[in-house]
């Protein structure tokens, strides 16, 4: 579980991108954070893997404070998905792959075969392996960022508008291979959009924010459609 306590955020310019916030993401569940654009959404998401430090309060994941650990090791237990994958262009598909188990210090080996499992787990075929990013479409490319955060199978997934640089067909299959993909991983997942409809979709929690903090909590989206 990742549980936020009173967290706040000051930018050094005096922005207040996130007021007191408190909230929790519960392990293997989808909690979807939704509101406009800057509304604090990537802001508070950066902060549980310390891309960002907060300005107050605690993040906690299972209890452990996020800052008791360096951040090499706390990112080890925490994949994170951008908007437009993020892949290091020059790299194959499988290298890309393969960079974070590398990292961690995993034989070629077992690095390699993790990761064509993983490849296929996402909804990608064999042959896609040893192409660049720039051969594939832009719902492969994400396919490929969401394998490279889960290759070392982290409890804790960040995605911070995974699917919103895709057209609408594509963002479609992505989600429900997100789901499909959560109903066998159980990963708890801290999902950003400002897409309404997605958040519904996906979300087993919604935390709706507008600027600076947390608007409204529903614990299911069938209450957030009741209003
Ligand atoms: P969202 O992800 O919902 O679009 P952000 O977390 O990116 O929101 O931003 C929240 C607020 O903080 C916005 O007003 C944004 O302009 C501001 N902000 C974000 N990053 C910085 C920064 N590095 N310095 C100053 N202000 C920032
Ligand atoms: P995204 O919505 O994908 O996070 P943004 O355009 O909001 O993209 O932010 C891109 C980068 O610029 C981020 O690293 C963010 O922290 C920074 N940023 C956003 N708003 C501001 C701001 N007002 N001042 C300084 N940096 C900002």
């Amino acid at each position: 579980m990742i549980s936020f306590q009173q967290v706040g955020k000051t930018y050094p310019d005096g922005t207040v991108a996130v007021a007191a916030t408190d909230l929790t993401a519960d392990s293997g569940r989808i909690t979807v954070l939704v509101g406009p654009s800057g509304s604090g959404k990537t802001t508070l998401l950066r902060m549980v893997n310390r891309m960002i430090d907060p300005t107050s309060g605690s993040i906690l994941i299972d209890g452990v404070d996020v800052k008791s650990k360096p951040a090499p090791e706390l990112r080890r237990g925490i994949g994170y998905v951008i908007q437009n994958a993020g892949l290091f262009p020059h790299r194959t598909v499988l290298a890309n792959i393969m960079t974070v188990p590398r990292l961690l210090g995993w034989s070629k080996e077992r690095a390699r075969e993790k990761s064509m499992e993983l490849l296929l787990t996402v909804g990608l075929e064999a042959e896609h392996a040893q192409r660049y990013p720039y051969q594939l479409s832009g719902g492969q490319q994400q396919r490929v960022g969401v394998a490279r955060a889960l290759v070392a199978d982290p409890p804790v997934l960040l995605m911070d508008e995974p699917f919103s640089a895709v057209d609408p067909v594509v963002r479609k299959d992505l989600q429900t291979e997100l789901l499909r993909l959560q109903s066998e991983l159980e990963k708890t997942i801290l999902f950003v959009t400002h897409d309404i409809d997605e958040a519904i979709l996906l979300g087993d929690k919604v935390a709706v924010l507008n600027t600076g903090g947390v608007l409204e909590q529903f614990d299911s989206p069938s209450e957030l459609l009741a209003k």
